[in-house]
């Protein structure tokens, strides 16, 4: 079982997140013409032994997209983090 510590609400069960891929791939701009950035970015996975970055959204809970970086030899996670960047605050008036 694979627990994961969601920043918004804490330790929760992986069935209560959906999988969302590699988080280290860095999608080409929607104007890029180059056919092989694309083909990169739709086909192309690592299948890394170790450490990797990935996506994962709490479904059943806050529905935060999370970037969780998890060792796939032993399934540890090292880290947890919003995917998101916050919202810059606004300065009071
Ligand atoms: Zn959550």
């Amino acid at each position: 079982m694979l627990r994961i510590d969601c920043p918004c609400c804490g330790p929760r069960d992986h069935d209560e997140f959906r999988y969302g891929g590699d988080a280290s791939i860095i999608r080409p701009a929607h104007d890029d013409p180059d056919f092989e950035a694309w083909y990169r970015y739709v086909f192309v996975r690592r299948n890394p032994a170790g450490s990797h970055r990935e996506h994962w959204q709490h479904v059943l809970g806050c529905r935060q997209w999370l970037i969780v970086e998890r060792d796939t030899r032993t399934h540890s996670i090292a880290s947890v983090a919003l995917a998101r960047k916050p919202a810059p605050r606004k300065s009071a008036q």
